[in-house]
């Protein structure tokens, strides 16, 4: 028996994983609907693609093209590697956990882990009762109380995602991002009339955010705001029979503070092995998620010139090339080639700091 704690992307793909290979799987979710509340953008790259099958009717956006704009609202255009899709994340939720459901994981809902013995056997609180187990995974998000309740938390730092859906004119096919508000913000559009905009900061977030919102004159819908851990590279992720997997993990980007493709790769990992989990996600995305980590400490050094500079220094030819050539979840494939390309981009690393 396998319980999986937290029925996100992380933990439904994984329970839909297991239970293909014949696992008796259960998943609890603390919530009575999967998917709600809403504290998410939504976007992927393409490379969702090699995970799962999509079905294009949950798809409500594809987006072809990303704006990068400096803080003197300088801004360079690439093309994207491949469709980057916009999703809501109630329905895309809701579409994985019944792919588990339907090979035969059980979801729990309404169902709220609150802790764990771990003597002879595994036994777990959910609501007020005890279940035995035999593996327990925490796909619980940031806050995990697996990893609380299991000596797995570490040290660990957010940031803050404020996040609203919007009316505004926009362009359908093109993702904005604003280099200079907070540790950046986005305009991603659902279609030419609304986006979601947001900021990722860790401080001073809603004034980082008005700003942005003025600055696109949107008026805001409703708010779909929440916290996003910084990937810890310490982060223990397994402990006798006790797994941490997706947000649980820090397992997110601190580039664009994505995790949805990291939760779904680390899940396969998992499926694969318990035993080798902590050594094959690491191989499989712990070098993006660590060059992606240092990437922001070196950003969020960066002044205003800085950031001016940069998008100067894209704009040329051989740089976007590179950008429109290579998928952003894979820094570590293409950092390299940006250095040797331009050597004035080596300037940048003075800020680097390791800790
Ligand atoms: C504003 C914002 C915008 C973002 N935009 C993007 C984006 O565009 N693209 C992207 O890739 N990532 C984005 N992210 C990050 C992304 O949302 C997460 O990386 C992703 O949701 C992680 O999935 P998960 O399944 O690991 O965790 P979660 O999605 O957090 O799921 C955890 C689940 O566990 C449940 N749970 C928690 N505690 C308990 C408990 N004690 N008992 C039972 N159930 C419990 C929760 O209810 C939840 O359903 C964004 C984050 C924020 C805050």
């Amino acid at each position: 028996m396998i319980s999986i704690v937290g029925a996100g992307p992380s933990g439904s793909y994984l329970a839909y994983l297991l239970a293909k290979k014949g696992e008796k799987v259960n998943l609890y979710e603390e919530h009575s609907v999967v998917g709600s509340p809403i504290q998410c953008t939504g976007l992927t790259t393409s490379s969702l693609n090699g995970i799962f099958d999509i079905d294009e009717n949950i798809v409500i956006n594809k987006i072809r093209y990303a704006r990068i704009f400096s803080p003197n609202n300088n801004f360079i255009e690439v093309k994207l590697t491949g469709t980057n899709y916009v999703f809501d994340r109630d329905t895309f939720d809701k579409y994985i956990v019944n792919m588990a459901i339907n090979e035969g994981a059980k979801l729990h809902l309404n169902s709220k882990y609150n802790g764990c013995i771990n003597n002879n056997s595994l036994k777990i609180k959910i609501n007020n009762e005890f279940k035995e187990t035999d593996l327990l995974v925490g796909a619980d998000g940031p806050f995990s109380n697996v990893a609380k309740t299991n000596g797995m938390y570490n040290d660990r730092k957010f940031v803050y995602g404020i996040q609203a859906r919007t009316k505004l004119d926009c362009e359908e096919d093109k993702i904005d991002f604003y280099l200079g508000y907070g540790c950046f913000g986005w305009v991603v559009p659902e279609n030419n009339k609304i986006a979601r905009i947001g900021i990722a900061a860790y401080d001073n977030s809603r004034v980082e955010f008005d700003r942005l919102i003025k600055l696109r004159k949107a008026t805001i819908l409703n708010y779909q705001s929440g916290m996003i851990p910084v990937y810890n590279p310490k982060v223990t992720t397994t402990k006798d029979n006790v797994y941490l997997l997706g947000d649980a993990a820090t397992q997110v980007k601190a580039t664009t503070y994505g995790g949805i493709i990291q939760g779904l790769i680390a899940a396969k990992e998992m499926a694969k092995s318990f035993e080798d989990y902590d050594k094959n996600w690491r191989k499989s995305i712990g070098k993006d998620l660590w060059i992606s980590l240092y990437a922001r400490k070196i950003m969020d050094r960066f002044t205003t010139n800085d950031y001016n500079e940069l998008v100067r220094l894209f704009s040329q030819y051989k740089l976007k090339k590179v950008l429109e050539d290579n998928d952003r979840d894979y820094l570590a494939g293409f950092a390299l080639q940006l250095l040797i390309k331009e050597p004035k981009l080596f300037k940048f690393l003075k800020y680097i700091v390791f800790n």
